[in-house]
């Protein structure tokens, strides 16, 4: 018989702790207020007056933490400082992760203030957090890409005033948009082309002439002429530029912020030794040297390596770099990107590689222009292909995500005694479809639906 007071009983689910080891083939979990107060494997008979959640053929999870997202506040987006996205845009993609069994993220856009998280959707279930790369090398790379939503606030902010008011982490230092990555690929190339000819290229001959003109690494003197003059005579520009003109356009697009934000990569290593905060890397091909060198160089600082599966490489590149990075002390993150179930850009190739090698830390979403396939259906995959057990794929987004970034998460991430009960029950055959998630205590999704205000206030009342 159970004595002590709860408010939540969730009864009869396969528990799986989120540490990496435990599961649990029946249990129950025993909530009071915001916290688990008990894990008790079996059949039990729950009290009456609280409210009993019965997961039968279902999965407890850990609610899922995201440890680097975009798009997700009201402030500038990207290591770019670009403007923010329209407010509906933003509350889908905080409904999104909700719904994919995520309840605390980390927006790493990096130069968002404290108070653009406040005025996300007022009051949604899922719990943001932010990361700070205000420093000046950072703020001059977003300058010399984009800068549009950037106001004289961003540009005075510190990153000792952001970790006062409560930022979690430094980065992400570096981004796509500042160091020639994908959205040099799917927005800044494109935009540059149409203005200069009226004629609109798609993303994947963006990348094809970015590599063309500087190189994957973004270290070639002099463009590849006749690759150039290839790419463009199987594509609609053939007619409307020529090939030195073409090179011209891709290498001032993507050149300015580039050694200024290799610049800021050393600043945010260093004030990560500083300030004794985890540090999120932008991992990829012209970062990989830099990388290497800061984590010999910076031996305090705790750096996270984020999406190491990064499409720039080649599988054996971001294995032997995966390798050399944790056995300098560096946390490895992969991002599920859009290459689990989308696919319309990347492949599943470079995180297949690292998951089988055991490799990976961390997973997060990562943004890919907007694409992103969830957490939740990268762990379905991984256990299905027999790359991971169910336990281990579950910690990645979990336990490990908690230990990697403490003052994000130190205080849920497991399902354990006095972490915060933050759950996300699932199916039991298929971990990406959601059922129900819990935040603090309360039920914010039911039945794949978010739970409306006034259902989510009654709960609070009744706390
Ligand atoms: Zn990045």
């Amino acid at each position: 018989m159970i004595k002590q007071r709860l408010d939540t009983v969730i009864v009869n689910g396969r528990i799986v702790t989120g540490d990496g080891v435990t599961e649990i083939e029946t249990g129950n979990i025993l909530i009071d207020g915001q916290a688990i107060v008990d894990v008790i494997a079996g059949v039990i008979d729950p009290p009456t007056d609280v409210q009993v959640i019965d997961a039968a053929g279902c999965t407890i999870l850990p609610g899922i933490i995201n440890g680097h997202a975009h798009g997700c506040t009201v402030g500038p987006t990207m290591p770019s400082g670009s403007r923010p996205f329209a407010p509906s845009d933003i509350e889908y993609h905080l409904n999104r992760h909700l719904l994919s069994g995520t309840t605390t993220l980390l927006n790493v856009c990096g130069l968002a203030l404290m108070d653009e998280i406040a005025t996300t959707p007022n009051d949604h279930p899922l719990e943001v957090a932010v990361s700070t790369a205000h420093t000046p090398a950072n703020l001059a790379a977003a300058r010399a890409i984009d800068g549009a939503g950037l106001g004289g606030r961003h540009h005075k902010m510190t990153i000792e005033a952001m970790i006062k008011a409560g930022a979690k982490a430094l980065g992400e230092a570096g981004g796509g948009q500042t160091l020639g990555g994908g959205a040099q690929d799917y927005r800044f190339i494109p935009d540059a082309i149409h203005k200069a000819t009226a004629v609109r290229i798609h993303p994947n001959l963006a990348r094809a002439l970015k590599e063309a003109v500087v190189g994957r690494r973004l270290d070639h003197p002099v463009a590849d002429l006749k690759a150039v003059d290839h790419l463009l005579h199987g594509s609609m520009l053939r007619s409307v530029i020529d090939a030195p003109a073409l090179a011209d356009l891709v290498r001032a697009t993507v050149m300015p912020p580039v050694s200024l934000s290799l610049q800021g990569l050393a600043e945010i290593a260093e004030a990560s030794s500083r300030f004794g905060l985890p540090a999120i890397f932008h991992t990829a091909t012209p970062t990989a040297d830099t990388l290497m060198r800061l984590a010999v160089t910076h031996p305090t600082a705790r750096m996270i390596a984020a999406h190491s599966n990064h499409p720039s490489f080649e599988p054996e590149e971001c294995v032997s770099l995966a390798r050399a990075l944790r056995s300098s002390g560096v946390t490895i993150d992969v991002s599920t990107l859009d290459c689990i179930s989308t696919r319309w850009r990347n492949q599943p190739t470079n995180l297949d590689c690292l998951v089988s090698e055991g490799l990976v830390d961390t997973l997060s979403t990562d943004f890919a222009g907007g694409d992103w396939d969830s957490i939740l259906d990268s762990l379905n995959r991984m256990v299905r292909l027999g790359q991971s057990n169910l336990a281990r794929a579950v910690a990645l987004a979990a336990g490990n995500v908690a230990n990697a970034l403490p003052e994000l998460a130190s205080d849920r991430g497991l399902i354990a005694p006095g972490r915060l009960a933050d759950i996300a029950i699932v199916e039991g055959h298929n971990l990406s479809r959601v059922r129900h998630v819990i935040k603090k205590g309360r039920v914010v999704v039911r039945n794949g639906a978010i739970c409306g205000r006034n259902e989510r206030r009654q709960q609070r009342r009744s706390i």
